[in-house]
């Protein structure tokens, strides 16, 4: 069986991992034009929670991302933070837009989910000059990708899996060279790959600072939108998410509203070291597609394709849940006649 992995950010590499890992008499090819440390997941502190999925369902993602978090659980009990970047956290997200006294559907999946008081968020509004509307205080982890992915990466390979550096234009292209099943880890370049004109871009910034006195993540979760996201050896300091923006370069105005709005939630930023800004792209959808699909190629070659894309703000939260939907499609015959060669 001879199966190819289109990309090698978060959610390629872990589909590739668990695929091989599941099925090692498969031969696995990852195929990318960009590899860690360049991938959109690379400049992201992967911090787990569900962001900016837009029309997901709360079902999915609830299974998604509560897998990928007992994944991390496993690999923080194994003592493989320094390898992996897993850490535990303490988070306060909080939100100025709207209250609505909901627990969120996510409430369960993390340690020691609370609501702040109404007294704690006066409190809070008073230290970040802020004008929150209600949040929660709860513990979770981060998977920082720059280290996750070569972590991942090296595994697949030691299993036999192989990469290649290469762009693939059309999907039928592979299912010509032999491969019998495809999966689509594309992100935003499946808007090229399978013309997918529903994924659009939501363009983030954020800068890596030297702060190692912050161990606290702070998350404000509204449309201003900043956040302060230690990871082991340096602290993401953000944010912005600006829908159908293409532009790669660093902007002054944002570089201002994530640097003033953060010192504001933590004076003490002030005396950091400045590491780097950064631009990503996230692969935004609708809602996330993991589905197989049958096609066939011009010359009459049949093959499958999982498409595993479109993860918005959340790709490192879902990674692993979405990962492992793709093992069970091809185990309980979602791709058929994959399991009638094995
Ligand atoms: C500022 C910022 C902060 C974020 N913070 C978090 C966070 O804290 N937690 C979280 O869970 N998520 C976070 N995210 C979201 C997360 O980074 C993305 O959802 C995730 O990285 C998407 O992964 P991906 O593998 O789908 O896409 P990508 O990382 O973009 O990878 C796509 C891959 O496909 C390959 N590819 C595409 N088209 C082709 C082709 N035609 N031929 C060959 N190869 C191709 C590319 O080369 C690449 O290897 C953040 C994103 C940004 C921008």
């Amino acid at each position: 069986m001879r199966v190819a992995v289109i990309g090698a950010g978060v959610i390629g590499v872990t589909s590739a991992f668990a695929v091989k890992s599941s099925f090692p008499s498969y031969d696995v090819k990852i195929f990318a034009d960009v590899f860690s440390p360049d991938t959109t997941g690379d400049g992201s502190a992967g911090l787990w929670g569900p962001f900016l999925l837009s029309d997901t369902p709360a079902e999915d993602i609830s299974r998604w991302a509560g897998s990928t978090h007992k994944w991390l659980e496993q690999l923080w009990k194994a003592g493989l933070s320094s390898e992996t970047g897993v850490s535990l956290l303490p988070v306060t997200r909080v939100n100025s837009d709207y209250e609505d006294g909901a627990e969120p559907f996510w409430a369960k999946l993390v340690y020691g989910f609370q609501k702040i008081s109404d007294q704690q968020l006066q409190r809070l509004n008073e230290e970040h000059k802020s004008n929150y509307r209600q949040g929660w205080h709860f513990i979770t982890y981060t998977a920082e990708p720059v280290l996750l992915l070569p972590w991942l990466m090296e595994k697949f390979v030691a299993l036999g899996g192989k990469v290649e550096r290469r762009n693939i234009k059309m999907l039928h292209q592979l299912a010509e060279e032999g491969y019998d099943l495809i999966i689509n880890c594309s992100g935003l370049g499946a808007r090229e790959l399978v013309a997918d004109k529903a994924m659009t871009p939501i363009r983030g910034q954020v800068y890596r600072v030297k702060a190692p006195w912050a161990m606290h993540c702070i998350l404000v979760d509204d449309d201003a939108c900043n956040y302060i996201i230690p990871n082991i050896h340096s602290v993401v300091i953000g944010g912005t998410h600006q829908e159908g923006d293409f532009d790669r370069s660093v902007r002054e105005e944002d570089s201002k509203h994530i640097y003033d709005g953060c010192c504001r939630i933590m004076p003490s930023l002030k005396a950091s070291e400045i590491m780097r800004a950064w631009v990503g792209l996230r692969p935004g959808r609708p809602r996330v597609r993991l589905e197989c699909e049958s096609l066939s190629s011009p010359m009459g070659k049949e093959f499958k394709v999982i498409h595993n894309y479109g993860h918005g703000g959340s790709g490192v939260t879902l990674s692993w849940g979405c990962a492992m939907d793709v093992v069970e499609m091809i185990r309980n015959s979602k791709v058929p006649e994959l399991n009638s060669k094995l």
